[in-house]
């Protein structure tokens, strides 16, 4: 007897036949069928462009992905030639790499399939056992993942774009190119985006990417992308929320823990508050700073209502509202707060307030499983909120906000024992903000504002370095 607050059966076909394709075996990956029941109907339409791009991917994965024929042919082909110039195959390939945190990895995953579209190349992701029982296969009989076999799960002696660069010379590009995307503040820019260096890139026919970021905006550069992409999304603030949905359900046990989570504590209430606290140096920042600017935040913003201090909790009236509100942190602190605060005391507005957080992990962990589970379970269940509240610059809360169409409060990153006003902003765009824009234009030429370069880019609130779309 579980209640579904948001039932919608018409949303069920337009999900399943608009951007989804039809034809999984519905119990492999029950959250591709039964999400819509959780999720407000998005109020935005995949475009019929779009829908033609991702089926004509699907095909491209279906005939050249793992365990085809092509595959084998194409790879060993590629192996072979890898000392050589670069060969002819009939399928190309581009792996992604991870790098740095679950969050950081989702917003790249979506870049790099959106550039795999682009380029009709088959987009394989290097998982390891951390991420295989995170998300279901997003491609029909198929799967996504690097088969373990592959030589090419080791870099070594693989040539880098920034070799090829120096060499600038096409003709001796091998078959195999290792790409760093990875954003860091020493490290040259890499103008992979640009026209001219697509041409030497486009005949290689095995890419290995490296990202930690939402690259999407670097693609704008590029005319051909830039046109194709405008054709694909109308509305460019959009692309992650598409892309996101499209391609990261949770697995069947990543789903059972959101799902038996959600109907414990949050389908019954009247309104879902998401808070997630990203602690970037728990050491220089204090707790009590943090807790501050998250009350700060959340009490003018109306977010939460504030307590009343001068009843006790048995002379108020209940005025039968309840808010869930779900808390993200690393540090169970947070959460124990909050809670205490609404337990102790009654709320001016007579309203109920429950607090919840399903983990404290005290550290952010690598190669772990269950740890990645946790973090995909509690970005899943931010994005079911109808009021999000995130920390400024984290990637776990663009997962969060791209998949919830959710236009967040960002709490401003604090770095020491301060306090900030405005304790917190209403982002303009659901998209993930691109930390790292190009600072050069494809001739070269400095490029001082990529953000007003292009109409529908703007600088992010959270980072006035990043851009996002809008
Ligand atoms: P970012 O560093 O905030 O941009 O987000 P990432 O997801 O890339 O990296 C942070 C990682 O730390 C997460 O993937 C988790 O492994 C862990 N982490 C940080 N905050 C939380 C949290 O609120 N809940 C859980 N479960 N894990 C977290």
């Amino acid at each position: 007897n579980e209640s579904f607050p948001r039932v919608n059966m018409d949303n069920r076909g337009e999900v399943l036949g608009g951007l989804l394709t039809l034809g999984f075996d519905e119990a492999s990956c029950i959250s591709r069928v039964q999400s819509h029941l959780y999720r407000k109907v998005s109020p935005h339409k995949p475009s019929p462009y779009l829908i033609s791009k991702l089926r004509n991917y699907e095909q491209i994965h279906t005939k050249c992905g793992p365990n085809t024929r092509a595959y084998d042919r194409s790879m060993t082909k590629i192996e072979r030639s890898n000392d050589n110039n670069a060969t002819a195959t009939t399928c190309k390939y581009l792996i992604w790499t991870p790098v740095n945190g679950l969050g950081n990895q989702i917003i790249s995953i979506a870049a790099t399939f959106l550039y795999a579209i682009l380029t009709d190349r088959v987009l394989l992701v290097k998982f390891g056992k951390d991420k295989h029982d995170l998300f279901c296969e997003p491609f029909l009989n198929s799967t996504w993942i690097l088969p373990e076999k592959s030589p090419f799960w080791k870099e070594n002696h693989i040539q880098t774009y920034q070799i090829l660069l120096e060499k600038d010379n096409a003709s001796n590009s091998k078959s195999v190119l290792f790409i760093n995307l990875q954003h860091s503040y020493s490290s040259p820019e890499k103008k992979f985006h640009c026209d001219h260096r697509q041409d030497l890139i486009r005949k290689i026919p095995l890419l290995i990417l490296r990202s930690d970021q939402y690259f999407v905006p670097s693609l704008f550069m590029n005319p051909l992308f830039n046109e194709e992409i405008n054709k694909m999304f109308p509305e460019k603030d959009t692309i992650f929320h598409h892309l996101g949905r499209y391609l990261f359900h949770p697995s069947n046990e990543a789903w059972k823990l959101i799902r038996r989570y959600y109907q414990e504590h949050l389908a019954k209430a009247d309104e879902r508050i998401g808070i997630q606290i990203r602690v970037f140096n728990a050491v220089s920042t204090p707790q009590q700073a943090i807790m501050d600017l998250v009350l700060s935040c959340t009490l003018n913003r109306k977010i939460l209502p504030k307590v009343d201090l001068q009843t006790s909790t048995s002379s108020v009236g209940k005025n039968e509202t309840v808010k869930a509100v779900l808390v993200a942190s690393l540090y169970e602190e947070y959460g124990d707060n909050l809670r205490r605060m609404y337990q102790k005391k009654p709320t001016a507005s007579g309203e109920s307030i429950e607090v919840y957080q399903p983990s404290h992990e005290r550290k952010q962990m690598i190669n772990d499983d269950k740890h990645n589970l946790k973090a995909w379970m509690e970005m899943y269940l931010l994005s079911l909120s109808d009021v999000l509240v995130t920390t400024s610059l984290s990637t776990f809360g663009y997962v969060a906000q791209g998949l919830g169409n959710l236009k967040p409060w960002l709490l401003y990153k604090l770095v020491s024992n301060e306090t900030h006003f405005p304790p917190c902003e209403q982002d303009f765009s659901l998209e993930p903000c691109y930390h790292d824009p190009p600072k050069h234009y494809c001739d070269g030429k400095p490029l001082k504002d990529f953000a007003s370069s292009f109409s529908s880019l703007k600088k992010c609130k959270d980072f006035s370095f990043g851009v996002k779309l809008v």
